[in-house]
């Protein structure tokens, strides 16, 4: 009986075009990839600066692994913990201009850790509608009150924390909107903290390297500092590996080490990898190229569908979506892609809202001109086919 309730659920997910089918990649992460001995020019990855293959950040890597070895054999809090790691944390500060940084495995872990280091059954999290899964499920494991408000909604934010007599309040948001590309008001969020006197954690795995100056990420990309903001930037996306971090006020960050229990009930993630972070933080610096080559890329990509059909969502950063609706259709777009060889995803509910499946095009300083004048040409193509077959 209970396997027959599985597969019943499956096949309903079946029924719904709501089954997720994943590629066996058989190259290294780039603009180019090998799946089933094809090559396809792919618009999928996080990777938006290009860095993933970096032979200097590989090189880092493996330097780290020859002195640390590859596993770290216990939590930070016991002897994970490394100077690789300490460093890194040092650098991380100071590249934001941020009192303090504190190494995570993942931003999953990241965020779960911060909403329930700072946030508990007594408090409110006011939560953007559009809000990162492992935001939602931090505030979940938090136990506080949770207001959900409509996305960017200044004014019903507002008037919740007016409203609230928590004990705390913790405003959390995405930084740059993973599946809509846009960036969150931060300016107006912090006046709002400043004036109802609570938190703004911002989850910038899409801002930072790619938005402010040098990639210092959405916050700096509006000039903004304050002790009142808990950031929290993600590794495995413009940096190029995997991990994250949160920087912010001393005592957040001390609040964090001591209570998440996402920080110390595992193991620390290799040395290798914070000494390869360390060697892409330099080519943030070093390399300025790969945010101004993504800005013309990204400029190009909206002239190349300016008058198409169906238009791109509004967004200024390296995520493009074309908001197309239907499940069905977004997966028939994706495939139709697929057979010219080019791989863009079809992201569809639970991730995004019911009724806007899209095709999410995310670009990257490793594409050319030509690669994205050519994702341009065929997305008319199969768009118009689509309309013909609709007529
Ligand atoms: C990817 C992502 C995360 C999770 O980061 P990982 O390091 O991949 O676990 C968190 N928040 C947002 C907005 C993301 O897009």
């Amino acid at each position: 009986m209970i396997f027959r309730r599985l597969a019943e659920q499956l096949d309903e997910l079946g029924r719904r075009g709501l089954i997720r089918r994943r590629i066996a990649r058989q190259s290294a992460q780039g603009p180019r990839i090998l799946v089933d001995g094809r090559e396809y020019l792919a618009f999928c990855s996080n990777d938006y600066l290009g860095l993933a293959n970096h032979p200097r950040i590989v090189h880092a890597a493996i330097d780290a692994a020859r002195r640390h070895g590859v596993g770290t054999g216990a939590s930070h809090l016991v002897t994970g913990h490394s100077v690789i790691h300490e460093r890194l944390e040092e650098t991380l500060a100071a590249f934001l201009g941020m009192p303090r940084a504190l190494l995570f495995s993942t931003g999953y872990q990241a965020n779960i850790g911060a909403i329930t280091a700072l946030a508990g059954a007594e408090d409110a999290v006011f939560s953007d509608a559009l809000n990162h899964a492992s935001l939602i499920d931090g505030v979940r494991l938090s136990r506080a009150q949770v207001v959900r408000y409509p996305h960017a909604d200044l004014k019903f934010l507002d008037k919740a924390l007016a409203d609230s007599r928590a004990r705390a309040r913790l405003v959390v948001t995405d930084g740059v909107f993973s599946m809509d590309g846009d960036i969150a008001p931060l300016p107006q969020l912090l006046e709002l903290c400043e004036h109802h006197d609570a938190w703004l954690l911002v989850d910038d795995a899409h801002g930072f390297g790619v938005v402010g100056p040098d990639g210092r990420g959405s916050p700096a990309h509006f000039g903004l500092r304050s002790p009142r903001i808990v950031y929290v930037g993600t590794l495995g996306k413009a940096a190029g590996v995997v991990g994250a971090f949160l920087a912010g006020a001393p005592e957040v960050v001390e609040t964090v080490l001591q209570r998440a229990r996402t920080y110390i009930y595992t193991t620390a993630g290799p040395a290798l990898l914070a000494a390869a972070v360390e060697a892409s933080l330099k080519l943030f610096l070093e390399e300025g190229w790969r945010r101004d080559r993504l800005r013309r890329l990204t400029a190009a990509l909206k002239q190349g569908l300016s008058g198409a059909e169906v238009r791109l969502a509004p967004s200024d950063t390296p995520i493009q979506p074309l908001i197309i609706g239907g499940n069905a259709e977004a997966v028939r777009l994706s495939g139709e892609l697929r057979e010219r060889g080019i791989l863009v995803p079809a992201i569809r509910p639970p991730t995004v809202p019911e009724g806007t499946a899209r095709l999410r095009i995310s670009l990257s300083a490793a594409h050319s001109e030509e690669d994205v004048s050519g994702l341009a040409r065929a997305l008319r193509e199969v768009l118009a086919s689509g309309a013909a077959v609709h007529a």
